[in-house]
């Protein structure tokens, strides 16, 4: 059985058995509304404002506020609303009003669609403008001193989802000095991992999630800067002192507390040293393993848990596939789309190399990971090296091969096959064979074989597909079931048959990542 070596904590974490407990308790001991006067009520408030103020106190929030939202996507909507609400109020009463939203480059979607939104919905019909970034991931100071004149409000996150850059917050603060310019920083990266006393900095919001930090999903919060505006996004009911209406999600601010607590006692997470401790093992085991990877970032100024790298040669669905054969799980530090790596906006914006942010992988492990577990994780990955020096050279000239051709609409139908239909196809169709269109070095690297009984299964690797179907004819007359990790690339290799005139193909939809744990290899 291959290892389960999740590595992709920036994306999100495990809920860990404090938040769980914390918030398994108030579901079965703590049911209350909050806003109830009774008994059961005030309980339920107690737990609320139990986490509220071990969140104050971990942030160093002072006599900021502090408000739980349903994530951090809804935290930068109530800043940046409150913050534009704000400066049309300042135009109304006939202001003069710096023209720019200035965005960092390398803000989060969530930033730049809040904005954008926001800007738009109230009419505001400021200029959005963008910050860039230097070739390090950080953003260009002598040029946001030039510009801080025309800003009336600045996004700059703390951390970096893809790259872990941290961002030079005192430096900006320091140009900040005498600004009116309204500050948001992006902090859901940095929880846990950097040293944050809000109260001691200049910035106005900050926005925070609580599944990247082992709490539930589904709750987040906003600091706000005691004295800076705010205007609420949701009313109703009045709750978090009219903030934020709509009952609390009580399990779910319980399990952030608990996170919260651990933060402030310091005996949960592991500590910087041990960070920078399993960093360096996980570098030592890369650069062992693909020799000429590169990263994509300073890893000096990162954060200890994020590496980005790329591996000339390799496109990152590859090196996805091949990691996840050995059971690592990453991301792609760019967007696939058909199978096509876009490159990712975060390093396009630090003018990295356009193969390099195409075939982007992102590493991300959490503070709650024990050396023990980073330890399978180094030797995980250089299996993968293995594999993938014995056979890298083959597919990586496998992958410059033309793009399978794609059929006419009118001859698609329904290919999928979902795994609670898979016995009864096997049964009805005997002489159904079954392809692997799997690489070669994923299964070197650790990749379960499948082939259920009575049952052939022949190995056409994606990248060797369409001139071995053209060698073997008699494949167009047989009833096939594709197969591969996650349903993309035998999607592609069915359709490829499709146009091709077969009749009778169908793929196992979602792939082998989505086995049912009582079938058998
Ligand atoms: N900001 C950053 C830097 C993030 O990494 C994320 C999550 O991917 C978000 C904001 C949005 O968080 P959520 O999806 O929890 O609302």
């Amino acid at each position: 059985m291959t290892a389960h070596l999740y590595l992709d904590s920036n994306a999100t974490t495990p809920c860990s058995a404090p938040a769980r407990e914390a918030a398994l308790h108030v579901m079965e001991h703590c049911f209350g509304n909050p806003s109830s006067s009774h008994s059961e009520g005030l309980r339920a408030r107690q737990w609320l404002e139990r986490s509220r103020n071990a969140a104050q106190r971990a942030l160093g929030a002072g006599n900021g506020r502090c408000i739980f939202t349903s994530g951090a996507t809804e935290a930068l909507h109530m800043a940046v609303f409150s913050a534009l609400c704000e400066l049309r109020r300042r135009r109304d009463a006939g202001a003069a009003l710096a023209p720019w939203l200035l965005v960092g480059a390398t803000e989060h979607k969530a930033v730049l669609q809040a904005v954008e939104h926001w800007n738009n919905t109230l009419q505001l019909g400021l200029q959005l403008r963008t910050l860039p970034v230097d070739a390090s991931g950080r953003h260009d100071l002598s040029l946001l001193r030039n510009w801080l004149p025309q800003t009336a409000l600045l996004c700059t996150m703390a951390a970096n989802n893809e790259t872990g850059v941290i961002s030079d917050l005192a430096g900006i603060e320091a140009l900040l000095h005498d600004s009116p310019a309204l500050w948001l920083v992006d902090s859901v990266q940095a929880l846990g991992k950097l040293p944050l006393a809000l109260e001691q900095t200049r910035i106005d919001y900050a926005s925070f999630s609580g599944h990247k930090l082992y709490a539930p999903k589904g709750v987040g919060l906003l600091y706000v800067r005691a004295g800076r505006p705010f205007t609420p996004l949701i009313v109703g009911g009045g709750q978090e002192a009219g903030q934020r209406s709509g009952t609390e999600n009580l399990p779910g601010i319980a399990g952030f507390g608990a996170v919260f607590e651990a933060l402030e006692r310091g005996d949960l997470f592991a500590d910087a040293t041990t960070l920078r401790a399993h960093r360096e093992a996980l570098v030592r085991a890369l650069h062992d393993a693909f020799p000429g990877l590169v990263f994509n970032a300073p890893l000096e100024l990162c954060l200890p848990t994020t590496l980005n790298f790329a591996v000339p040669g390799a496109s990152s669905r590859q090196l996805m596939n091949l990691l996840e054969a050995a059971g690592i799980q990453v991301s792609a530090g760019s967007a696939c789309s058909a199978g096509q790596a876009a490159g990712s906006p975060v390093l396009d914006a630090m003018g990295r190399p356009d193969w390099a942010s195409r075939g982007a992988i992102r590493l991300s492990f959490g503070p709650l990971d024990s050396s023990d577990f980073i330890d399978k994780a180094c030797a995980a990955l250089r299996r993968c090296g293995a594999a993938w020096a014995s056979h890298g050279a083959e597919a990586a000239e496998a992958a410059l091969s033309p793009v399978l051709q794609q059929p006419a609409d009118a001859a698609l139908h329904d290919i999928d096959l979902g795994w609670s239909a898979l016995d009864e196809y096997l049964h009805h169709h005997p002489e159904a064979l079954l392809i692997d269109v799997r690489e070669p070095y994923e299964l070197l690297a650790g990749a379960a074989a499948f082939g259920p009984a009575n049952h052939a299964v022949l190995h056409l690797p994606l990248s060797r597909f369409a001139p071995e179907i053209k060698a073997r004819p008699e494949l167009m007359h047989r009833p096939l079931l594709l197969l591969c990790r996650s349903g993309n690339r035998s999607r592609e290799a069915a359709l490829h048959l499709l146009a091709l005139g077969h009749h009778d193909v169908r793929q196992l939809a979602g792939g082998l990542a989505l086995r049912p744990a009582e079938v058998p290899a």
